[in-house]
């Protein structure tokens, strides 16, 4: 009996542990595959949320893109007048009402998206006029990006929301130089003004030669850096470095620092020579191998020269101060056979004492370059969209156009600011 109970116990009990058991894997098995189809789910939907959400964002981006360009040329049509600096002397800019520009045949019209200070407009706020490039009273500023807002007539390659970078001139294509591949030294090369303005006019000339489109990358900022860039690429390329050359820039502006960054991006060894304490980090951030930092001129040579193997000097310096006494310090910096670059305008009528002998017995070549030529400004647009140049180094600041004075005015006081960019 006792066995029969027992037994009776052990069969029962594992009838109940089969049960158990069995409906364990039954429900782990629902689980699992329950799981399975809850992670698809979820995955499927999580697709769906991410291709809505990536769709809305485009048709968001789209309809504020389209929006900023409808309400722009609202603010556009609507307007007779905009806010511009008017150069009218000697360190007076004034901020003034002006009729906004009208679209003739071949010309457009730009909102202005930024316009960056620039060495060159410093020296013509001080000085009150620009011999050729602007003549008082008249519309200031000439680095600028913008949008499109007005294309004239028979303007094919813009339309209104094209994000454009105007370049400041553009040559005749007609003339002895343009025929020779020098258009920076055209007999009637054009300048346009008036980028610290809410919007300014492309003359035709321009539009055809010298406007490009932005990719979609460049900030219009960064953008805006195409003309100084170009002068900086044309001062290098014009000075013929070979591979290996060492290249001294004299110069911790704007300029200078760019053709530092121009070189240093092309893998040469350089050596930065910098006046002021705040260019010194500049300078490296932007790929100096060596700065020297010597308030004497003397000092600053013998300097340099013992970075180079047996002080023989650089195989190229590049002057960007635009100072005589920097000119004749550039031809002391090199070797024997190197090249000299007189990169930075000086003063009218101003001139430098040169040793004869060294020049002739060292076979120096001298050389300046001014300006840039079309192709270079293609050249510059292009490093700027590339993933290598660092343009947000050379914009230090910002601006509302109303402030304009102030911030040359802290310019002339030699602050460690670069660019800064002038958003009217
Ligand atoms: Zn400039
Ligand atoms: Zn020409």
């Amino acid at each position: 009996m006792a066995n029969t109970v027992k037994d009776a116990i052990r069969r029962g009990r594992k009838t109940v542990e089969t049960v158990v058991e069995e409906g364990r894997k039954k429900v782990e098995g629902v689980v699992e595959g329950g799981l399975d189809t809850v992670e698809t789910v979820v995955e499927v939907g999580l697709n769906t949320v991410e291709t809505v959400v990536v769709k809305g964002r485009r048709t968001v981006e789209t309809a504020v893109h389209q929006g900023r360009k409808t309400v722009e040329n609202v603010l556009f049509h609507g307007r007779g007048t905009m806010q511009a600096a008017i150069l009218h002397g000697r360190e007076d800019v004034r901020i003034e009402q002006v009729p906004v520009p009208k679209a003739e045949v071949g010309e457009l019209i730009l909102r202005v998206g930024a316009a960056l200070t620039c060495g060159t407009d410093l020296k013509v706020f001080r000085r009150g006029y620009h011999a050729r490039m602007i003549v008082p009273p008249a519309l200031f500023g000439h680095e600028l990006a913008g949008t499109v807002v007005e294309a004239g007539e028979g303007v094919a390659d813009f339309a209104s929301g094209d994000r454009v970078v105007a370049l400041n001139s553009a040559p005749c294509g007609k003339c002895y130089f343009c025929s020779r591949g020098q258009e920076n030294l055209c007999d009637d090369l054009l300048f346009n003004n008036g980028a610290y303005a809410e919007f300014i006019r492309i003359p035709s000339r321009i539009v055809a030669k010298n406007t490009l489109h932005v990719p979609d990358n460049v900030p219009l900022e960064h953008a805006a850096l195409t003309e100084p860039l170009a002068c900086a690429v044309h001062g290098f390329e014009d000075s013929h470095p070979r591979k290996g050359d060492i290249v001294a820039v004299i110069g911790g502006g704007p300029l200078g620092l760019m053709i530092l960054h121009v070189a240093a991006l092309a893998g040469y060894e350089t050596i930065a020579i910098v006046k002021h304490e705040g260019q010194v980090e500049a300078a490296y951030q932007l790929g100096a191998t060596h700065v020297v930092h010597d308030s004497s001129i003397r000092k600053a040579i013998r300097e340099t020269r013992a970075l180079t193997p047996n002080d023989r000097g650089v195989d190229i310096a590049i002057e960007a101060v635009g100072q005589p006494d920097a000119w004749q310090e550039a031809v002391e910096l090199v070797r024997k056979g190197g090249t000299v670059n007189f990169f930075g305008g000086c003063a009218a009528n101003t001139h430098v004492t040169l040793d004869t002998n060294r020049i002739h017995y060292s076979d120096i070549t001298l050389r300046a370059t001014f300006h840039h030529t079309p192709a270079i400004c293609r050249k510059a647009l292009a490093l700027i969209a590339g993933e290598h140049f660092q343009a947000s180094a050379f914009i230090t600041g910002r601006a509302h156009l109303y402030e304009l004075n102030r911030v040359f005015e802290k310019l002339m006081n030699r602050s460690s600011e670069i660019k800064t960019a002038i958003v009217p």
